[in-house]
């Protein structure tokens, strides 16, 4: 095992990272290197980020039931009648905003932050924000590294924790995109998905925690658009347009 990944614990975003290209997650994971280049074009970009951490916090607050303050935006506004005229609160559930789970796999972890989850007697619900406005299919957010990995933490961690023995099918994640969306995208869990799911984690970790990241690291070209590390690695400016698109489909 690379002694530099001892402990490591993976997410959806470093796994998602060394899928876009390994030496970005060298770059991230092991160098630690943070590049955030302040000049005007990354601005929007910064700006955005911080937007949508505070909406989270808005969300985050509402299903705890503090009270959310008074100086919120009209776009906040709009999209908290959304969430409350689909979640309808319900005594007789579990309401857990930014909730986190977590699993040993071998010398790891994998961990999740949920920006929801909804525990009723024989369901788990898992609830995702998404604050930008691009569209992506179905087919793209089922196969999304987060809906894998937060699906399967919820069976293999959140199940057991809440000591539920419910079917597989009943545990969805949604994805609400609050600025192009009146309604969330459902996807459902199934047995076939969590036993894909299950090797594909436990394999993607094996493979590299045990990755020599002092030699040769492979570097994806056709990702250089959509990396932060465009400016290192190749010169070329970076085009946070392109970033963010990647981080919707990504995400
Ligand atoms: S710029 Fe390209 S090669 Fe460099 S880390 Fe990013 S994706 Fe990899």
């Amino acid at each position: 095992m690379n002694q530099k990944l001892k402990y490591f614990v993976y997410s959806q975003n470093s796994l998602n990272t060394f899928k876009s290209c390994p030496l970005k997650f060298k770059y991230k994971y092991i160098d630690n290197i943070n590049w955030k280049f302040d000049n005007i074009e990354s601005r929007d970009y910064y700006e955005g980020l911080k937007s949508g951490s505070e909406f989270h916090l808005l969300c985050e607050r509402y299903f705890k039931n503090i009270p959310i303050g008074e100086n919120i935006s009209e776009e906040f506004q709009l999209w908290m009648i959304k969430i409350k005229d689909t979640i309808k609160i319900d005594s007789s559930k579990i309401y857990l905003p930014e909730y986190e789970a977590r699993i040993k796999i071998k010398n790891n972890y994998l961990t999740a932050k949920y920006d929801l989850v909804i525990i009723d007697k024989d369901s788990i619900e898992i609830w995702d924000w998404k604050t930008e406005s691009q569209k992506t299919s179905y087919k793209n957010i089922e196969s999304r590294m987060q809906t894998i990995v937060y699906m399967y933490l919820a069976k293999e961690v959140i199940q057991k924790i809440y000591n539920m023995d419910i079917p597989i099918e009943n545990i969805s994640m949604k994805y609400f995109r609050l600025k192009v969306d009146d309604k969330p995208i459902t996807v459902k869990y199934s047995n076939e998905k969590y036993l894909r799911s299950k090797s594909f984690i436990e394999n993607n970790i094996e493979n590299i925690s045990n990755l020599d990241f002092d030699s040769h690291i492979q570097k994806n070209k056709n990702h250089c658009k959509f990396c932060e590390f465009n400016k290192l690695c190749n010169n070329q400016n970076i085009n946070y347009d392109m970033i963010s698109e990647m981080e919707e489909e990504d995400d």
